[in-house]
């Protein structure tokens, strides 16, 4: 029996598309206690933070109350994992409450993450545990305060019910806000089920919902194909100029709004290595830091795949349009990249291609060479162009290569400034990321707390902060992320 609060929620997915959605009941939780409130982005979205820290917010924020108006759902896709196909995943343990009106006019999804099992769980429990979702929180705020667009993390209930992973853990609900959380996997989904309508009204439910503009485009699934791939080649761009590694690029994990989501087994690269992997079963390196633009284009055709049946009648043109749609994400992801990647170095965009190139290829030569701490390097390039190269000698290594790419650099008179305001002093650390969880999971909240104020304000060098700038201590050893 569902008690009632005052959030007025709309149900425009499960009425737009009720074959992808489940009608299902969170949950109730033994004991809850907020762990953390998202104060800000509760305001944003209008919601009160007070309503919500009551008794029945708290079980709002679980999924035990629903708000009156409101029809939670399992959403239902499906997913190349790993390379292989799945015909059937979906929400195993997360329900969406509904979507909420912001004060600014967006529409956004209110969901939940360890709400217990749905039709969809297959063998897993349902659950979360507070470290992974409190890892989702920190993660996805930073990514925000960076800069890139992200799924954000409105709370954490923890449940007071524990959940058997390798060891006994306390158990915790993430409440989620997010464009939409239609995927990749979604249209897969709805193309597999080889109803042609249901696909086309999944396409017009995506371009209402995030591209008004295209409502009377000729072909809408091309137009919405071509606005994904631009997302992606952009959003995946972002990753890789704060050194970020997904890990779990599966096709259900990529949205069609093109905010990062599914924070499980994601970590910032340290050294800076193409090869880097954190996710204990990418065994294979498939997701690897380096491998994210190639993958991302993957995934992006398995979209132009399941899209073939409504791009055009004749399965040859459809072909020709999904292909050239893709085709256009390398050289779109190239130019985010390398125009970021200037920015990084302070230099204006508008050098010679080659020039730009060359610079930018033998800078990422020298700090996969050296190792170079990724987020620092760049930060004690900054303090080179304010005339401070003391750091960049230490980082690099005082080789001739150096000198010689620095003169090629200085000849560009690269802008410090502009380059402190792009280059995080803050990233959150796997080491500080595990001790504060590990403090969390025993009760500690602090360091979580401080983490999260240092993360909120990346690129501001502030005094008493510097432990949160430095690279781990070599104890710290390989980091090994699980999901
Ligand atoms: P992920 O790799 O995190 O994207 O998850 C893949 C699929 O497994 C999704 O459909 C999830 O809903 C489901 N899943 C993950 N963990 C659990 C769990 N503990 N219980 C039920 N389903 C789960
Ligand atoms: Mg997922
Ligand atoms: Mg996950």
């Amino acid at each position: 029996p569902a008690t009632q609060t005052s959030v007025a929620l709309a149900h425009g997915f499960a009425d737009d598309l009720p074959e992808m959605a489940i009608a299902w009941q969170a949950e109730e939780p033994p004991d809850p206690r907020l762990l953390v409130l998202n104060e800000r982005l509760a305001t944003e979205v209008g919601l009160d933070p007070d309503a919500l820290r009551t008794r029945e917010g708290v079980r709002m924020l679980t999924g035990a109350a629903v708000p009156e108006g409101a029809h939670p759902v399992a959403q239902v896709y499906a997913g190349h994992q790993f390379g292989g196909y799945s015909p059937r995943l979906g929400d195993g343990r997360a329900l969406l409450l509904g979507e909420l009106r912001a004060p600014d006019g967006r529409l956004l999804d209110l969901h939940l993450k360890g709400s217990g099992r749905t039709p969809l769980a297959r063998g897993g429990d349902g659950l979360a545990a507070v470290g992974p979702m409190l890892r989702e929180h920190v993660i996805s705020e930073a990514m925000h305060a960076l800069g890139v667009p992200t799924t954000r993390s409105l709370a954490v209930v923890a449940t007071g019910r524990s959940v058997q992973r390798d060891t006994l853990l306390p158990g915790a609900v993430l409440a989620r806000v997010a464009s939409s959380h239609l995927r990749v996997g979604s249209v897969q989904l709805a193309s597999a089920s080889g109803d042609r309508a249901l696909l086309r009204r999944l396409v017009d439910h995506a371009i209402r919902r995030h591209h008004p503009d295209l409502v009377d485009a000729d072909v809408p699934a091309l137009a919405l194909l071509q606005r994904v791939i631009s997302a992606q080649a952009s959003l995946v761009a972002r990753w890789m100029l704060v050194g970020f590694v997904h890990g779990v690029m599966n096709t259900d994990n990529m949205t069609l709004s093109g905010e990062t989501i599914d924070y499980g087994p994601c970590a910032f690269m340290d050294a800076f290595d193409p090869q880097t992997v954190y996710s204990s079963i990418d065994v294979g390196g498939r997701y690897a830091y380096g491998n994210q633009p190639g993958i991302a284009a993957w995934n992006l055709a398995r979209l132009g795949e399941a899209l073939l049946p409504v791009l055009d009648d004749d399965p040859d043109a459809a072909l020709a349009l999904a292909q050239e749609a893709i085709d256009a994400f390398a050289p779109q992801h190239a130019t985010a990249w390398t125009d970021g990647m200037l920015a990084k170095l302070g230099v204006r965009g508008d050098v010679y291609p080659q020039v730009a190139s060359s610079l930018v290829g033998d800078l990422v030569a020298m700090m996969q060479a050296t190792r170079a701490d990724h987020t620092s390097c760049f930060r004690a390039l900054t303090d080179a162009a304010r005339g401070d190269a003391t750091r960049m000698h230490a980082l690099l290594g005082a080789s001739e290569e150096l000198e010689a790419w620095t003169r090629r650099w200085m000849a560009l008179h690269p802008d410090g400034e502009a380059m402190a305001a792009v280059n995080p002093v803050v990233i959150p650390r796997n080491h500080l990321v595990e001790e504060a969880l590990a403090a969390a999971t025993a009760g500690d909240l602090v360091p979580l707390e401080r983490l999260l104020d240092a993360v909120s304000l990346p690129y501001a060098e502030r005094p008493g902060l510097e432990r949160y700038a430095e690279p781990a201590p070599l104890a710290f050893g390989t980091y090994q992320t699980y999901c």
